[in-house]
Parts: structure tokens; C-alpha cells; sequence
């Protein structure tokens, strides 16, 4: 019998089934942009933190990936495993990158905040129209902002 000689796509495929099997356990990787992955009752759910304009650097983007993007990523990127009790965007931090989604429900299907990603299960939204960015969905707070400087075309509701 020789020693079996793992490749990068063997490697990804122990990982995922360590993620997969292992409670509490969460990877994360910088390739793409910083993103952390984990197996939650039955997805693979990704998230990252926003980078472009129209979010605060606080808004999450929640992604559920298939079987086969997961491998990819696992093959294509450096990844740390950590506990998801201490997965922390910056240490230290009251909450884990997980709480801080499941606070935006970036998971979920519900209407968000386009600047501080809250959903409205917590907040009440409008929509507004925008100088630079379209119509956009806006909680109270942040509609406050936008108006103040200057992004609403008129302030007013659409919806
Ligand atoms: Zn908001």
C-alpha cells in the first residue's frame, strides 16, 4: 500500500467535511475579499463586510453557497478555523461576526437598511430616491443621514 498523496482539491474536501461535522466551528479567508463560512442547519453560509460606497463598513453581505463553491474556495484559498463563539471581525469585540449578522437577518430574505444593512424586523424602512444610488431602502436613522447630506432627492417616502 503506498501513502495516498492528498491534492488541493482532497485537502478541501477534509476541510468541508470538518466544517460540515464539527459544531461551533467556522473558516475564514482573505482571498476575494475577507469572508467568513460555515455550516448552520443544513447551508453553507458566507458573509463578508461591505466594501462598496453605498454601505456603512458595518453592513454584511450574507451569502448561502452551494457544495461545489465551497470546495473552490476552500481549494483556492488560505483558510483559519476558528470557534464561532470567537470568530471576531476585530478582537476584541462584544459579538462575533455570526451575531452581527444574524442582528441584519443578512441571512434572511426580509428588507435591509442599504446603508447599516439592519432588516426590518427591527427598524422601519422607506424607500427613497437618491441623488447618486437609485431608489434605496432606508431605515429612519439613516434616512436622517442621507437627507442631511444631501444624497435624497427630495426626502420623501415612495414607498
Ligand atoms: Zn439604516
Amino acid at each position: 500500500m503506498t501513502d495516498a498523496v492528498l491534492d488541493e482539491h482532497d485537502i478541501a474536501l477534509d476541510q468541508l467535511e470538518y466544517l460540515k461535522t464539527t459544531g461551533n466551528v467556522c473558516a475564514d479567508g482573505s482571498m476575494t475579499g475577507w469572508t467568513w463560512l460555515r455550516y448552520h442547519e443544513g447551508d453553507w453560509q458566507a458573509l463578508r463586510f461591505a466594501t462598496e460606497a453605498v454601505h456603512t463598513r458595518e453592513y454584511i453581505h450574507g451569502e448561502v453557497w452551494d457544495r461545489e463553491r465551497v470546495v473552490d474556495w476552500l481549494v483556492d484559498n488560505p483558510v483559519t478555523m476558528h470557534p464561532q463563539s470567537s470568530a471576531y471581525r476585530w478582537s476584541p469585540d462584544s459579538k462575533t461576526v455570526w451575531d452581527y449578522a444574524d442582528e441584519q437577518d443578512a441571512f434572511s430574505d426580509r428588507d435591509r437598511c442599504v446603508w447599516c444593512g439592519h432588516s426590518d424586523r427591527t427598524r422601519s424602512l422607506g424607500v427613497y430616491e437618491t441623488v447618486e444610488d437609485g431608489t434605496v431602502g432606508l431605515c429612519e436613522g439613516c434616512r436622517d443621514d442621507w437627507d442631511r447630506a444631501g444624497e435624497l432627492v427630495n426626502g420623501e417616502v415612495l414607498e
